[in-house]
């Protein structure tokens, strides 16, 4: 069997945090360690999911406690490693290891702020989903109740260009999944890389 996997989203970084051992098979869950090695898992993306209701001054810090959750579990088994880079990628699927990879589920998490966004970067998240079931300030969600207004009468506001910008130049993919359909074909028109969904 030479194929390998890459799965670009996981949400279990929420068992982690309820203190399940994913170094060990767990019951009634998709992703543990034995998994990820049975199913020939190569990278596995790990996603920080931030509930769109989440206050938004604290949406920042909310992501921060699931990357360090993501970051100390990718240390914990030598079977394990933090993936950031092409090079690294590269190693890992020329080993018997299995790839993590850090991603942020709601671009909520950066409270408006480039800078944040900025960090997150330094931290090694690589894909950040723009927005989930709820409209934001910048961008419009496919499911967000009410009307979504922006600066500029589009679906992604002048701010929202302005992150995908950023996006582009940090090397953080943009996930269009949740987006509307407006707002998906203007981050198609904005963004000079690929996105994904
Ligand atoms: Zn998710």
């Amino acid at each position: 069997m030479a194929h390998k996997v890459i799965d670009l989203h996981c949400d279990s970084v929420f068992y982690i945090m309820e203190g399940k051992d994913l170094l060990k098979p767990v019951d009634n869950i998709h992703v543990d360690l034995p998994r990820l090695k049975a199913g020939r898992v190569a990278l596995q993306v790990f996603a920080v999911y931030v509930p769109p209701d989440t206050e938004k001054d604290k949406a920042f810090h909310f992501t921060e406690v699931g990357i360090d959750a993501i970051d100390v579990f990718a240390k914990s088994h030598e079977d394990l490693a933090l993936v950031e880079t092409a090079a690294e990628l590269k190693n890992i699927l020329s080993s018997e290891k299995v790839g993590i990879m850090l991603a942020i589920e709601n671009g909520l998490a950066i409270e408006e702020s480039l800078d944040k966004l900025n960090h997150f970067r330094k931290r090694k998240v690589r894909i950040m989903t723009l927005v989930h079931s709820q409209h934001m300030s910048w961008i419009e969600s496919c499911t967000g109740t009410g009307k979504f207004i922006s600066d500029n009468g589009r679906s992604l506001s002048s701010l929202g260009e302005k992150i995908i910008d950023a996006m582009n130049d940090l090397g953080i993919i943009p996930d269009v999944s949740h987006s509307s359909e407006a707002a998906f074909w203007e981050i198609i028109k904005r963004s000079k890389k690929p996105v994904i969904a």
